[in-house]
């Protein structure tokens, strides 16, 4: 069945601290595709989720360090994350938090289905857990000083528990023939990756804690002495935001944007609640790798911890999409730094497009003329992009974009509009240039709204008049 909408997710971020720049990109990145899917599939038809995790034992053990309620605590942090998701002009539907009373309706019905289905049963937990992922562990996930690896600093917890459990070892065949499926995760190699896992076999999963344990959960319908598991909680929001408005049938593409410390519970294990539950799969888990700042993983214990709002307040809202936007799929971990971006920002914005513009503006005024500006037609979104967008290339639009500028300077500087005497012919240069320079801001939508917007006002009646450059020098 041909697909006519869309529902594009980022991951919910976990409320035990405030998100950084390491978090912008994947927001960034889902939020540039669903602009663009807005053009091709139109405004109604993609829903773009984001929000928060809420739930767990290390928001219970923050909120009760700073002697707060657990609600109030994760109140807070989510609004700040919004505000940080806000300052990047990201064009989301909802921003759902798993606290949400819809959310904790639905992530019960979810789970007495599966429960219904003979897929959650009574049992005995005894292992390791690690608080900073929120997840059980085994010996070989851990370093040589028995550390997760991703949280190094942590004490890793024994714990022997009675949880509920998913039969999640029951879905294995099912799993290796989703994910020998090319294109259900990407990268390619994420996808092998993840295959290779599940071949490996799946042990069955606890999906409750003892309310004696975490408290702070959603009650498992049918056991009111335990809570949800937080990641099995988590995964629904997608669920919970996609069936309420339409977005979790058929003629849907679901798309689920996140970092690659989550692959395994989108590749593996939700396909699999799916699945039990009775309800459709997403199309793509799309997998990034993580961004490092100046050569360092970005923590709070490192100190190097740098909010969106500091850089959009500093540089403006569109650099800062600009520059995660052109680094184009991050497979491995990419490093970023501000030195980097102030060249990417001089060499690119100011000197670039920034300079394009204001030639032409200039131009145009002195001509004292007003132009005949065609704006592009519906095809620049269906036809000429549309492959690199679905591959979620966005850094080879972003490529064939700043091709098509140098095409306009090159024009300029070939035709050099400010000798030209005959009237005529003046007009009829900066008219073919201008009405370039507009298909270049009308695609550049997606990844730099506000920008887009400026330079088409600017130009599209035809009566130009220079304006302030849009992005003056940085030095
Ligand atoms: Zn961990």
């Amino acid at each position: 069945m041909k697909k006519t909408k869309l529902l594009i997710t980022t991951a919910i971020d976990y409320t035990n601290d405030v998100i950084h720049i390491g978090h912008a990109y994947q927001k960034v990145l889902s939020d540039c595709l669903a602009r663009y899917y807005r053009h091709t599939f139109g405004p109604e038809k993609v829903y773009f989720l984001t929000g928060t995790d809420e739930h767990g034992s290390t928001n219970e053990k923050a909120a009760k360090a700073r002697n707060i309620l657990p609600l109030d605590h994760v109140t807070e942090i989510s609004a700040k994350d919004k505000e940080q998701l806000d300052a990047l002009n990201l064009s989301y539907n909802r921003f759902i938090r798993t606290t949400n009373e819809d959310h904790k309706k639905i992530a019960q019905d979810f789970m007495q289905k599966s429960f219904d289905n003979g897929d959650i049963y009574l049992g005995k937990y005894e292992g390791l857990y690690c608080e900073g992922c929120e997840s059980y562990k085994t010996l070989s996930e851990l370093n040589d000083d028995g550390q997760c690896l991703l949280h190094p600093t942590r004490q890793i917890q024994k714990i022997e528990e009675e949880n509920y459990f998913f039969r999640w070892s029951k879905y294995v065949d099912f799993l290796k023939d989703l994910l020998s499926e090319h294109g259900f995760v990407y990268p390619e190699g994420k996808r092998k990756e993840m295959l290779a896992l599940v071949t490996q076999g799946l042990e069955d999963l606890p999906v409750s804690r003892p309310k004696y344990k975490v408290s702070w959960g959603i009650d498992v319908p049918f056991d009111h002495e335990h809570v949800i598991y937080v990641w099995f909680d988590a995964l629904i929001n997608y669920y919970t935001a996609g069936v309420q408005n339409g977005f979790w049938d058929d003629e849907t593409e679901i798309i689920h944007v996140l970092g690659k410390d989550n692959a395994k519970w989108h590749a593996v294990l939700w396909p699999a609640m799916l699945k039990s539950a009775g309800y459709r799969l997403p199309d793509t888990v799309y997998v990034h790798g993580f961004i490092n700042l100046d050569g360092e993983k970005i923590s709070k214990s490192r100190g190097n911890v740098i909010r969106p709002t500091e850089l959009t307040e500093k540089f403006g809202v569109d650099p800062v999409r600009y520059y995660f936007l052109k680094q184009g799929p991050i497979v491995e971990d990419v490093n970023i730094s501000l030195d980097q971006f102030r060249e990417v920002y001089n060499a690119d914005l100011a000197n670039g497009l920034g300079n394009t513009v204001a030639r032409l503006a200039k131009l145009a005024e002195k001509s004292g003329e007003t132009l005949n500006i065609c704006m592009p037609a519906q095809e620049v979104w269906t036809e000429t992009w549309s492959d690199s967008f679905k591959e979620f290339r966005v850094d080879l639009v972003l490529q064939g974009v700043w091709a098509k500028l140098s095409e306009i300077d090159k024009h300029i500087n070939d035709n050099e509009p400010w000798s030209i005497k005959d009237k005529a012919k003046l007009k009829e240069v900066l008219e073919f240039e201008i009405t370039k320079l507009m298909e270049v801001a009308v695609i550049l939508e997606p990844f730099m709204p506000a920008t887009s917007e400026k330079i088409v006002s600017q130009f599209e009646t035809g009566k130009v008049i220079a304006e302030t450059p849009l992005f003056p020098r940085i030095s």
